[in-house]
């Protein structure tokens, strides 16, 4: 059953076998693993329950409904933008459906250098199997790639850099191009559309608008969450809710997972808990073509440029580079300036089209708890990664450029204008400090980063807590470095192993 804490006589008590915090790709995955391994399972999601009928294509509505802070969430000091979902199925409501594996070569200097015995490279290899296969992900054939990533794969081919298609987790994709405010034609094959039918098929309980706040320990074992009932509109807290559980797994994101550790106050020799957050901070650059690009048109981030990621040299380039999605509020918020100028950009709405380079950032941020609900991240990124980032402006301006941009515009305060023909080497030398441009992430990670030494990490390689028995940590958090590639596939992986271990695991 999935149930509205705003609805349900408050205060209320619960028990189970385990409570899962979270309902994104690692909570709702490990949520059913255990559901169906035989455990009684109570979820905890602080989002309310949306069906495809909710999702009514209109960004106004559905931003505060689909993300956290109404999608206005920021780093402390407003440098970066961080959106992150909220709502029963977590981000994968609202994702582009991307599916990547981290690559070998990452994956093998984190067994190296962070101990991952209970994750050797074949565990990573059959799970990552058996999630593409329960979320059909599939390479988007090449006839259904609209103008957009065309340009993306034209401007490759005109500079001979290395690009190429993406694999997606959809099916019966109508090419609405709205996936990022939810889909309305139930075509993603997300937690909430494969999972959690599964996990409450086999009895699981979920229960939406309930926001942990706090695990419950003694001498270093768990005992439970307490959490709050959220009022529908405004996410106050209306009501006391209490989960006791012998084994408690927290997937609240790479941002809510050690903000909840830390208002718990967990222990944590390492000190690693909130620490080393990564989040593959973006920028973007748009070019306007004379022919119009209606990059709303279709289906999101189907090509790749991949020339400047590298994961093998140490002084490589490491930035990833998509068609950045157009929703009209969205790129009119991204468009800087005001007034008539703003308008005359946004006029070209349809004829503009927009690249991202995102980093595969080394800048380690930090989480923090804030009162009862609420949490801080910091996060800027350091000089190498700012002048990464800028180099990956100047890639997106090239590709631009070469697919037939007459010009384009770097979104600095006032905007670059770049001609046709004129050289691209200033974008180079820009100031990137705060404010100066928007900077964008939508890939939290590494918070909590797994590892089998329990003196450095505070979870090991199967999401074990190493210092409070029965605690579990199931989501981005326990990647140990940026992966420089889209995350979920990765996660859901994560929350496979993790909920198989703790379905294992004596309570
Ligand atoms: C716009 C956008 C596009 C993206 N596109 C892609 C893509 O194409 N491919 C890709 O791989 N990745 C993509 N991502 C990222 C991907 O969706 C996330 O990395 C992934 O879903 C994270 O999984 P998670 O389980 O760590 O957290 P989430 O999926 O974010 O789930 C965490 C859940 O926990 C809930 N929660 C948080 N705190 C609490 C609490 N205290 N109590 C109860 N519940 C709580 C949240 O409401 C949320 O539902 C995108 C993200 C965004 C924002
Ligand atoms: S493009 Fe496809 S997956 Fe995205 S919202 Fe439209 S139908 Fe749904």
């Amino acid at each position: 059953m999935i149930f509205d804490a705003a609805r349900l006589p408050l205060p209320l008590r619960l028990r189970a076998d385990l409570c899962v915090v979270g309902s994104g790709a690692g909570g709702a995955m490990a949520a059913m693993v255990a559901a169906e391994a035989g455990l009684s399972v109570v979820l905890l999601e602080a989002g309310e329950l949306l069906t495809p009928a909710d999702m009514i294509q209109r960004e106004e509505a559905m931003f505060p409904r689909l993300y956290w802070e109404g999608g206005g969430r920021t780093t402390k000091g407003r440098e970066v933008k961080i959106h992150q979902g909220r709502g029963v199925g977590g981000s994968t409501l609202h994702n582009l459906n991307l599916c990547k594996r981290i690559p070998a070569s990452i994956r093998g200097r984190w067994a190296e250098e962070r101990r991952l015995d209970r994750l050797p490279p074949a565990t990573w290899d059959a799970l990552y199997a058996e999630v593409e296969a329960l979320l059909k992900v599939e390479a988007v054939p090449r006839d259904r790639w609209n103008r957009h990533n065309r340009l993306l794969e034209d401007g490759c081919r005109a500079l001979g850099w290395a690009g190429g298609g993406l694999a997606h987790n959809r099916s019966g994709c109508m090419g609405s191009g709205f996936c990022e405010v939810g889909c309305a034609y139930d075509a993603k094959n997300n937690a909430a559309k494969i999972l959690v039918p599964r996990a409450v098929k086999a009895g699981a309980q979920i229960v939406a608008r309930c926001q942990a706040v706090h695990v419950r320990h003694d001498r270093g074992r768990v005992l439970g969450v307490d959490a709050r009932a959220l009022e529908p509109r405004t996410h106050r807290p209306i009501g006391e809710v209490v989960v006791e559980a012998p084994r408690v797994c927290l997937a609240a994101s790479a941002t809510g997972t050690p903000a909840l550790l830390r208002r718990s106050s967990i222990p944590d020799p390492g000190g690693e808990t909130g620490e080393r957050l990564h989040v593959h901070p973006a920028l973007v650059a748009s070019g306007d073509f004379d022919e119009p690009v209606r990059a709303w048109q279709g289906i999101p981030q189907t090509y790749e440029c991949t020339e400047h990621l590298e994961f093998t040299r140490e002084d490589g380039h490491r930035s990833w580079i998509v068609p950045a999605f157009a929703h009209p509020v969205g790129t009119a918020a991204l468009v800087p300036g005001h007034g008539a100028a703003h308008r005359d950009v946004m006029k070209r709405y349809a004829h503009l089209a927009a690249f991202t380079a995102m980093l595969h950032d080394r800048t380690a941020g930090r989480v923090r708890p804030d009162g009862e609900l609420g949490l801080t991240i910091d996060y800027w990124p350091d000089a190498a990664d700012r002048r990464e980032l800028l180099h990956g402006l100047w890639a997106c301006a090239r590709l631009l450029f070469a697919a037939g941009a007459r010009r384009v515009l770097i979104p600095t305060q006032p905007p670059r204008i770049f001609e046709r023909g004129e050289p691209l080497d200033a974008i180079l030398a820009l100031d990137l400090v705060p404010g100066a441009m928007d900077v964008t992430a939508v890939h939290p990670m590494g918070s909590v980063p797994m590892g089998d030494d329990p003196a450095r990490a505070a979870v090991d390689s199967e999401g074990r807590h190493h210092h409070v028995k029965g605690l579990w940590v199931a989501d981005g958090s326990l990647f140990p470095s940026s992966i420089g590639v889209p995350p979920q596939l990765s996660i859901y992986a994560l929350g496979m192993h993790v909920g198989r271990a703790l379905s294992r695991a004596t309570p």
